[in-house]
Formats: C-alpha cells, sequence, structure tokens
C-alpha cells in the first residue's frame, strides 16, 4: 500500500512525527558513511562512529540540561519507560516498591506498574486528575508521603495538559522518593532542567521531536547505574550502538533546543486558527484539556454524540487524524484518560485528537478546517436520518459487519 499521489493533511503529530529532511540527512550518512561499529574503535570506521555517539549524548542530555554520562540510548520511551522502573524495583528495601502514579500516564507506564504489581513487587497509589486533566499539586504532595517513585507524565499525550513536573519532583524529593518523568511529549517542545528540578529518570523518544522511530534514552543523574537492573542498555557499550538512530536522536534534540522558542509560538497560533475554525463551524464543539496549560500543537475537541471513528473514517483521504492514543498493539481503546477526567460518554464518543506539526502550513490548517467541519456536518445527519438503504455489490462488507458500526454506512468520503 502506498500514500496517495495527494496525501491527506497530517494531523496526528502525537502519534508521531516526520523525519526532519536535517535528521535524515545525518542519519543517511552515520548508515553509509560513517558506518562503523561504536565498540570497535580501533580504527577510524570506529572511531568516528564512536565519536558521533558521543556526540549525540552531548546533544540529548542539553536539551534536558543533564550530564551526558546519565544517557542511556534505548530503542525508544517504552523501552526507557521498562528500565526505569526494573531499576526503581532492583533498589534494595523492604516489601513492594510504592509508586505513586497519575491516572493519566501513557500506557507504556500504567502496562510496566500494572506488570509488578500483579506479581507482587509494587503498590500503587493513584494521583487523580480533573476534567482538564490537570493534577493538584498540594493533594500530590500528601499521597506521596512515604512513596519511592514518583511517576509523571510532563505532557499529556492525548489531551496536551502540561504538568508541573518542577513542583512534583520537589514534592517527591521532600518524601524522599524518586521520580519518573515521561517527556516523551514535552522534551523538545518546552524547556525541562532535569539537574535542577532533581529528576531520577527522564524518558525521551525521537520519532516525537522528528527524529527516527525505533530510538530513545532514559536520562538519570550520572551515579545511577540503570544497567545493573537490565545488564545492559542499546548504545551503552555491550551491543553493537544503533549508530544511526541515535546520531538522529542527537540531531532531533539539537534542532530543538535552538528551533524551540521560535517553533512552539508558531504552533500555538496555528492550534489556535484551528480551534477558533473548528468552534464557529461545529455547534457544540467542546475544548478539552487546558486551554491555558497545554502542548502548543495539542487540539483534543469532542463533538458530543457524533462517532468520532466515522467521523475519522470520512476524513481518511483528507485530514489523518486521531480518535485518541494507539497502545502498542495499534488497537483503539476507550480511552483511560478521557475517564480519568470524567468526561460523559457523549463527550468520549465524540472525542478527536488533533496534533500539528513544525511543518504544517497555514494553508493546511484553513484546509483541514473546512473537512473536519464537512465530516462533523455529514456525519451528524447521517447519525439524525440513519443509514440510507444500501444494496451491496457483489465483494462488498458483509451486512453483519455493516451492521456492527451502522454509522460507517454510507461513508463515500471514505
Ligand atoms: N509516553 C508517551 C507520553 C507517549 O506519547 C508515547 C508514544 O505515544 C510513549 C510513551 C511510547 O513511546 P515509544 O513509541 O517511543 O515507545
Amino acid at each position: 500500500m502506498r500514500l496517495p499521489t495527494t496525501p491527506p493533511i497530517y494531523l496526528d503529530h502525537h502519534a508521531t512525527t516526520p523525519v526532519d529532511p536535517r535528521v535524515a540527512a545525518v542519519l543517511l550518512h552515520a548508515m553509509t558513511t560513517a558506518f562503523g561499529n561504536a565498540n570497535s574503535a580501533e580504527h577510524i570506521y570506529g572511531e568516528v562512529a564512536a565519536i558521533l555517539v558521543a556526540d549525540a549524548r552531548r546533544e540529548v542530555a542539553e536539551l534536558v540540561n543533564a550530564d551526558p554520562e546519565g544517557v542511556h540510548f534505548t530503542s525508544g520511551a517504552t523501552e526507557s519507560i521498562r528500565l526505569a522502573i526494573a531499576h526503581a524495583i532492583a533498589a534494595p528495601r523492604h516489601g513492594p516498591l510504592r509508586v505513586a502514579l497519575t491516572t493519566v500516564e501513557h500506557r507504556a507506564v500504567l502496562d510496566a506498574v500494572a506488570t509488578y504489581e500483579r506479581k507482587g513487587e509494587v503498590s500503587v497509589t493513584w494521583l487523580p486528575v480533573d476534567g482538564q486533566a490537570r493534577l493538584d499539586v498540594a493533594e500530590c504532595a500528601a499521597a506521596c508521603e512515604g512513596v519511592d517513585l514518583v511517576c509523571i507524565i510532563a505532557a499529556n499525550n492525548e489531551v496536551g495538559t502540561l504538568y508541573p513536573v518542577e513542583e512534583i519532583a520537589e514534592v517527591a524529593g521532600r518524601a524522599g522518593a524518586r521520580t519518573l518523568v515521561d517527556a516523551t511529549q514535552a522534551a523538545g517542545r518546552i524547556p525541562i532542567d532535569a539537574a535542577a528540578w532533581g529528576i531520577t529518570y527522564l524518558v525521551i523518544s525521537a520519532h516525537k521531536i522528528y527524529g527516527p522511530k525505533g530510538v530513545g534514552a532514559l536520562v538519570v543523574p550520572p551515579a545511577l547505574d540503570v544497567r545493573s537492573s537490565h545488564g545492559s542498555t542499546p548504545g551503552t557499550g555491550d551491543g553493537t550502538p544503533n549508530v544511526p538512530g541515535i546520531v538522529g536522536l542527537g540531531e532531533a534534540c539539537r534542532l530543538r533546543r535552538l528551533e524551540m522558542a521560535d517553533d512552539e509560538p508558531c504552533m500555538a497560533s496555528q492550534r489556535n486558527r484551528l480551534e477558533a475554525l473548528l468552534l464557529s463551524g461545529i455547534d457544540g464543539l467542546v475544548v478539552n484539556g487546558d486551554r491555558s496549560g497545554r502542548l502548543s500543537n495539542n487540539l483534543h475537541v469532542s463533538v458530543p454524540g457524533v462517532p468520532n471513528d466515522a467521523v475519522v473514517s470520512r476524513l481518511r483521504r483528507h485530514v489523518a487524524l486521531s480518535t485518541g492514543a494507539a497502545c502498542s498493539s495499534g488497537a483503539q481503546t476507550p480511552s483511560h484518560v478521557l475517564r480519568a477526567m470524567g468526561l460523559s460518554e457523549a463527550l468520549q464518543e465524540g472525542a478527536l485528537r488533533i496534533g500539528t506539526g513544525k511543518f504544517t502550513t497555514d494553508e493546511e490548517i484553513e484546509q483541514a478546517a473546512q473537512h473536519i467541519v464537512q465530516a462533523v456536518a455529514a456525519t451528524r445527519i447521517m447519525a439524525r436520518t440513519g443509514p440510507m438503504p444500501v444494496t451491496a455489490p457483489a465483494g462488498a462488507r458483509s451486512a453483519k459487519a455493516v451492521r456492527a458500526k451502522p454509522h460507517l454506512r454510507g461513508t463515500g468520503g471514505l
């Protein structure tokens, strides 16, 4: 399957970002020219590769103000999270690891914690959020007393709400707990100061910041030996490091450090324009999350009672956006984030996650708004009038499959 010659407008940057051509250029160089094994540095090829890896480590560290010695390359955020939690579990103590975590963490954190909880190695304290997915720092402070590890997502991957990482890390530090900050969506978009904020484990992924897929980092204070809980981490010297991926991550971090301050306000104004167009074009549209403290590229909306999968299907040829977070299997499940926020069934059913990006143009914003308004209007009519009677042509989907999702019938825009 190929993308069409006129591909749909891409507005799903929370799922992944396109690789910046400048990142792709250094990556290609590391694959084809500087292709040495960084662990085999007796000759110039290996030496160059080792230098590239060291440079990338410095770039990652610089983006989040950390010590390069504490940067461990991984295959992405999921592996970084697992490594961090495994390391925290391995620390000597009596009884299970007492973990406090928000109800809106990414699945990667929830699943890792649940796995250890089932084995009796973790006990959980939940940190609830309000209707805009915000945390109450005072409530967190009380809940974090006596815990060993506090997990906080820096920016939510669905509704984009930003979290007070500095304050929570301070609360955790006062309680004698470690902090795991999932900065997968936030790094390179908002300033992060791992050293000054006393973050124990910081998680980064390249493919969310215009870098390649399959590479990320776990950033820890240099004294912490995260390898002891895992045996080894990719890129740290035991296996052959993924030099092109690591180089791509480093370049992506360098570009975000240099360009974030200019890019982010532009993306916020595009997002605001899109939001205004949708609010004026769609009756009853609700904007979810914290409008005064969210990622600059995030627009999460609900059209109550209008099934989001029908809208996304109608948009398929025009705009790529999402009904929510894709889990690791790729299946869409009801959003635990929206449920944690206490959104009504109608708001959950009508939820659309829109994520603009660095390369999104103003023209695309205008066009996307028109398409989304039209798709919602058409879906609404369909929901009101019911499906048109159709005579299924030979080879069409079975009547049973069509009956299972009545709002998908007749979606001519597919
Ligand atoms: N954490 C957050 C907040 C995310 O948004 C994602 C990806 O969607 C992950 C973790 C997992 O990232 P990766 O794909 O690098 O494993």
